[in-house]
């Protein structure tokens, strides 16, 4: 079983990064990347990332981050982590088919979007719902879409929809949207998005051969219910952290994000948390940046005291 000083699992900004400062840092860190890519690789454009005054793709970013990475000599092993035993020192990694030993392990896993909890959601799923309308977007040209949602995510979701719809509604639960102040005001100057109110989704209707075919939202404060034409419904009610790996090994809070010290630290020694997965009130990728490079700068004190302890 090969045996590694550092193990980082997630190449979002936080993975990344422990992976360029462990590396600097005369490791030869190995980043476990799951199937289904980062957050950002679904990010169009990143317009508050320091450094990039012009903005910069999700991709972009991401890629020029793994150059980096390495540049100094990380590797990278593109496989779903399938059992994480935190029980035992060094601790066990395994990646599908292949096991690994860790001295200290950097957790970088992200959150994912939440779906509402609905049978039909559940039934449609892929057949005209989705959370990402980077990816599902372009199937939608002139749509009726409608997007779940009062935050920065649902505000991002519409505008870019915007692109290729006829309309884009959005739906939210209450009569005040979430989201900054300036997203708000792109999506009241936009012609193509339409706000409903005070709404929750009961059910979506369709059919198996033609996908979405409507929404039945209901009004909270009147009750009344409506039943729409919709061609796309898309998630936009935030994210939850990927943890179930840890459950039961590590502290997570009541919403499964791991807790940490004001570095990296978990409750385990010698394990890390960096980024999302630990983060529930910024998540963004500089600060998911800026978690990753105290976790490596904590991974790589910790494995110093260990080689000074007796
Ligand atoms: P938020 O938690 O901010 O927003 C979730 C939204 O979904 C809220 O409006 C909430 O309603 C609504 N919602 C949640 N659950 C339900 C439900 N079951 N039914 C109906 N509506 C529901 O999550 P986001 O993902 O939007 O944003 C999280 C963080 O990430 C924020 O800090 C945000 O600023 C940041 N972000 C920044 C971006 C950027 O800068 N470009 C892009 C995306 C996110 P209610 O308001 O009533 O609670």
């Amino acid at each position: 079983m090969e045996q590694r000083d550092i193990i980082i699992i997630g190449s979002g900004p936080a993975g990344l990064t422990a992976a360029i400062y462990s590396a600097r840092a005369g490791y030869r860190p190995l980043v476990i990347e799951g199937p289904a890519g980062g957050q950002l690789l679904t990010t169009t454009d990143i317009e508050n990332f320091p450094g990039f005054s012009e903005g910069i793709s999700g991709p972009e970013l991401i890629e020029n981050m793994k150059r980096q990475a390495q540049r100094f000599g990380t590797e990278f092993l593109m496989k779903e982590v399938t059992v994480v035993d935190l029980k035992v020192y060094p601790f066990r990694i395994q990646a599908e088919d292949i096991d690994f030993l860790a001295k200290s392990l950097i957790i970088a896993t992200g959150a994912r979007a939440k779906y509402l909890d609905l049978p039909s959601i559940e039934a449609f799923r892929g057949r005209g719902v989705s959370a990402c309308a980077t990816c599902d977007g372009f199937f939608f040209r002139d749509s009726i879409l409608y997007v779940i949602g009062g935050g920065d995510t649902a505000a991002e979701e519409a505008l870019f929809l915007t692109k290729y719809a006829k309309i884009v509604n959005i739906v939210h639960r209450r009569d005040k949207l979430r989201a900054e102040k300036y997203m708000q005001e792109r999506l009241f100057n936009n012609p193509k998005i339409n706000i409903i109110w005070d709404s929750v989704v009961e059910e979506i209707k369709g059919s198996k051969t033609g996908g979405v075919e409507g929404i039945v939202l209901r009004n909270i404060k009147t009750g009344e219910v409506t039943e729409r034409a919709a061609d796309g419904i898309f998630m936009g009610i935030g994210h939850s952290p990927a943890t179930d790996l840890f459950r039961g090994q590590i502290d997570l809070d009541e919403h499964g994000y791991i807790i940490c010290s004001e570095g990296a630290k978990t409750s385990v020694k010698g394990v890390f948390a960096a980024g999302d997965v630990r983060d529930p009130h910024f998540r963004q990728a500089v600060a998911a940046a800026g978690t990753g490079c105290k976790a490596a700068i904590e991974a790589d004190r910790f494995l110093q005291d260990s080689i000074l302890l007796p």
